[in-house]
């Protein structure tokens, strides 16, 4: 790997994790020029059903575009690089298994959704107010409410959830 920062041709493996009990690798790597440390995924490559939007027209899966939004809404939040990897290879493998050719974007963004709610309530509120095309601030509040069931809170309220102020 070119190192991001200076691009000089080597860089160094520093650290090498095994992940997802060997679906996939994350190396540490370090450049020998200027010191910068960056950090590298291998996955399987899988055929991936198309992707469906809203207005019918079709784009590949896009694993980089759906990490950037998970990244922008899980900052500053104790949500690691690793869970986010580890919810669009859970995500990629979900749709291998659907053996479809096609699918929908709406079922692709419910199932981030309902897994990021599952690693961090707030980072899912963040990124749900990036996701929904709203036409109003009413909207999405009646989105969250929908989305947000008491049941999935296992008994916390969303103060605890760190979702909700206490004042
Ligand atoms: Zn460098």
């Amino acid at each position: 790997m070119h190192c991001p920062s200076c691009h000089a041709q080597d860089t160094k493996v520093i650290e090498t994790r095994i992940l997802q009990n060997g679906m996939a690798v994350r190396r540490r790597r370090r450049c020998e020029d200027c010191d910068k440390r960056f950090t590298t995924y291998e996955n399987f490559t899988q055929q991936l059903p198309a992707i469906v939007k809203a207005d019918g027209r079709r784009e590949n899966f896009n694993r980089e575009k759906i990490i950037k939004g998970l990244t922008k809404a899980c900052q500053k939040r104790p949500v690691s690089r690793d869970q986010i990897h580890g919810l669009i290879d859970g995500l990629e493998r979900h749709m291998a298994d659907l053996s479809v050719k096609e699918i929908s974007s709406n079922v692709i963004g419910n199932y981030v959704m309902e897994e990021l709610y599952k690693l961090d309530p707030v980072s899912y509120v963040r990124f749900a107010s990036f996701y929904w095309t709203f036409n109003d601030i009413e909207d999405f509040v009646l989105n969250l409410e929908k989305n947000i069931r008491p049941p999935q809170l296992d008994g916390e309220s969303l103060v605890d959830k760190g979702i909700m102020s206490e004042q």
